[in-house]
């Protein structure tokens, strides 16, 4: 198959939609990551994201709207929280679990009794979603356990030939994933943290937000996932990524102990020029929003500089910094050196 890069216009986004009224898969910018949709109502093109990405059939989809009229599409019994969550945060990144509609595929929820949906903000994705007037299925357009796309290259260098198209929208401006929460239990639960914050979250709930054990803990052999993105090791490079927690004069000690042959640095902006091996930077230390819109673009640069071990500096873990330390921990699949 040959794949189409095209600069989103009136007329690539027609096409786009022409092609996912076809059964077929797209590659979207979103505000988050780019997406790989498809109709979220029809099997057979949602089984197409999961060859294309080799994602295990267990973890589920985010549907995507473009209205509140869509919503029950997707779910029913909606909670009057999920109102005023949808009020306060969209169009934005938070993705919402409720109970699943009857007409939702059964390939978008693998198997569980829920659906997760959000409504972008990416004017992009808006009218996509519109124009194909249906829910789009949309998990990130990488290969499943790689570095999630933030630039329609990243789409291409992992989707070239399996998707007739790909709309490029600019980079990403969060550039992590959505939050995502579920209002289906007795509590409102945390299940992947994201640009918005637990405090946000509770500020409109007015109540607790339980922060799920895998955000921070890896699961147990055996132990179900509440939500099967929060599995093991992800969004990984092909080098060993080790975070080394401490103070960077303890990072730079530790670097200088370790400093062997294929050796990089993962460090925050200015770190550079005290450090003895090749770096790649990540946003500034204290800029938790711009570690997030770098952060996959950095993995994937490591690897195209041939990084063998990848030492990174530790984001903090609260706020949307929360977000980019979930994600770097399942990149470096868990290790964590305290220094
Ligand atoms: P992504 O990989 O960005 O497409 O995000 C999809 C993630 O959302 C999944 O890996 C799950 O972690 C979560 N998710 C989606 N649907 C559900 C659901 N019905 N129940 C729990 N988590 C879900
Ligand atoms: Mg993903």
């Amino acid at each position: 198959m040959q794949t189409e890069l095209k600069n989103a216009d009136e007329q690539s986004i027609g096409q786009a939609a022409a092609l996912l009224q076809a059964g077929e898969i797209v590659g979207i910018p979103t505000e988050t990551v780019y997406g790989l949709a498809a109709s979220s109502l029809s099997d057979s093109a949602v089984t197409k994201i999961f060859k294309a990405k080799g994602r295990p059939q267990d973890n589920p989809l985010i549907s995507h709207i473009a209205s509140l009229e869509m919503l029950p599409m997707v779910v029913q019994d909606i909670p009057e929280s999920a109102y005023r969550l949808a009020e306060a945060f969209w169009p934005g990144p938070l993705t919402m679990i409720m109970t699943r509609s009857e007409q939702v595929a059964d390939s978008v929820c693998a198997g569980l009794p829920t659906a997760a949906v959000r409504m972008p903000s990416h004017p992009v994705a808006l009218e996509v979603i519109r124009k194909a007037g249906v829910p789009l299925a949309a998990p990130s357009a990488n290969l499943s356990g790689s570095p999630s796309p933030t630039t329609a290259q990243d789409v291409l260098a992992d989707m070239q030939g399996k998707i007739p198209l790909i709309l490029d929208g600019g980079a990403c401006s969060v550039g992590v994933e959505s939050t995502v929460i579920s209002l289906a239990g007795a509590q409102p639960t945390l299940l992947r943290p994201g640009y918005i914050t637990p405090e946000q979250l509770e500020e409109v709930l007015g109540c607790p937000v339980a922060i799920s054990d895998a955000i921070l803990n890896r699961l147990k052999d055996g132990e179900k996932a509440a939500s099967p993105g929060m599995k093991y090791k992800h969004y990984a490079p092909k080098a060993d990524v080790t975070i080394v927690n401490g103070t960077f004069d303890a990072y730079k000690d530790y670097i200088r102990e370790h400093n062997e042959k294929g050796v990089f640095a993962l460090c925050f902006e200015g770190e550079e020029e005290f450090l003895p091996c090749p770096c790649v930077t990540y946003g500034h230390e204290t800029r938790p929003d711009e570690q997030a819109r770098a952060l996959f673009s950095a993995l994937r640069e490591l690897d195209a500089r041939g990084a063998k071990t990848v030492y990174a500096r530790s984001p903090e873990k609260t706020g949307i910094a929360l977000a980019v330390y979930n994600r770097l921990l399942r990149a470096a699949a868990f290790r964590v050196t305290e220094v």
